[in-house]
């Protein structure tokens, strides 16, 4: 690991006041479980890294009668673990739970799983330059793609974005507070993600002086669920996960939200298969249809194909366990 100058601010202000307006020289950190494996990997090089452990405004759980307020610091085990959130946000809840493993959860934090860098295995190599780390060429298109993106038009780069916390959030329609050296603002979360092309650019839209803050998620009374599909059930991340909030009145679903995360460089709306449960009761046939229909526009790449079948699976499972129809786990 290269040698870096470590800061431990007390506040945010000064947190941002130490950030630099260009990637890679200055990284913030959090639990590490992400950053300080980029360093070992030599993947990322700060001179200078910035500890967020010491500012206390980030951490915590609120709950009001509207909304659910988690600081950007808090650990995935208190978010996995929270009784009231397991009551009124299972989808996030599950997600948080399946995360690596104990060691990751009591480490890591809510800002660093929505800011960590993708997994693509090109990427994570210290002598691969692809278009992310300053090269031209995307290594994974014709190489070695069994995990990566199955929704590719229009993307340079084809790796899946990291974050179950993310599709979970983003069906519930959660914002991101942040602040920079101009002050603070918000951003939903479903537009906090964008798919990057090259080396100065992140998995998402925050400027490189920006810190989250914290995320809120309205209680709107959405019945949600997160599935998941995994190789294995501790230490890995999902090949292919679905999450998914809806009204439901007398059955039928209203207000659909259908957020699939690993299939595409950002978690990715399946705006159809909302369309089609939207309106219906939910049975095994319509999940199923809603299943199909988050397929549209899926473009697998050699060896990726096999995720499609596992989109239809997972968006069926996440409405039938959303709506109480089945339940696949213990959680
Ligand atoms: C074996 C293993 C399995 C895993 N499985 C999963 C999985 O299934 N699903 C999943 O979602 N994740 C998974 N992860 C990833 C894990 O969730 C992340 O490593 C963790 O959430 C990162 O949080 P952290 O606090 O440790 O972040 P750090 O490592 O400290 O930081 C990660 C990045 O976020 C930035 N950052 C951190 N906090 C902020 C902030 N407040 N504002 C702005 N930027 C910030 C840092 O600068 C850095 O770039 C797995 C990790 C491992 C090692
Ligand atoms: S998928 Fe993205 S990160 Fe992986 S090799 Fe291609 S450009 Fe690089």
């Amino acid at each position: 690991m290269r040698n870096f100058t470590y800061y431990r601010p007390e506040t945010v202000a000064q947190a941002v006041a130490l950030l630099e307006t260009k990637w890679g020289p200055t990284e913030l950190l959090a639990g590490g479980t992400d950053l300080l494996d980029l360093q070992k990997e030599y993947v990322a090089q700060p001179e200078r890294v910035v500890s967020l452990t010491g500012i206390r405004e980030l951490s915590g759980i609120k709950v009001d009668a509207s909304a659910i307020t988690i600081g950007a610091g808090t650990k995935l085990a208190e978010i996995a673990e929270h009784p009231r959130l397991r009551d009124t946000v299972p989808a996030l809840t599950t997600a948080a739970g399946e995360i690596g493993g104990p060691q990751i959860r009591n480490m890591g934090t809510l800002g660093g799983n929505l800011c960590q860098r993708n997994r693509c295995w090109y990427f994570r190599d210290e002598h691969v330059s692809c278009c992310l780390k300053g090269g031209n060429k995307c290594y994974a298109l014709d190489g070695e793609n069994q995990y990566h993106a199955i929704f590719t038009q229009g993307h340079k780069c084809v790796m899946v974005h990291p974050s179950t916390l993310a599709p979970a959030l983003i069906a519930l329609g959660a914002t991101a507070q942040v602040q920079g050296p101009q002050g603070s603002r918000t951003i939903e979360l479903a537009k906090f993600f964008q798919a990057p092309s090259s080396a100065g650019q992140r998995e998402h839209v925050l400027a490189p002086n920006e810190v989250v803050l914290s995320v809120t998620i309205p209680l709107v009374g959405l019945q949600n669920a997160s599935y998941e599909v995994r190789h294995k059930q501790s230490y890995d991340w999902p090949l292919v996960q679905a999450a998914v909030a809806f009204k439901l009145d007398a059955g039928r679903a209203s207000d659909v939200r259908v957020v699939l995360g690993h299939v595409a460089p950002t978690p990715h709306i399946a705006a159809a298969a909302a369309k089609a449960l939207e309106g219906k009761e939910v049975t095994e046939v319509t999940a199923a249809a809603a299943g199909k229909a988050a397929t549209e526009g899926a473009k697998p790449l050699s060896q990726n194909g096999y995720k499609v079948k596992l989109v239809e699976v997972a968006v069926k499972r996440a409405i039938l366990t959303a709506a109480h129809r089945k339940k696949y786990w213990e959680v």
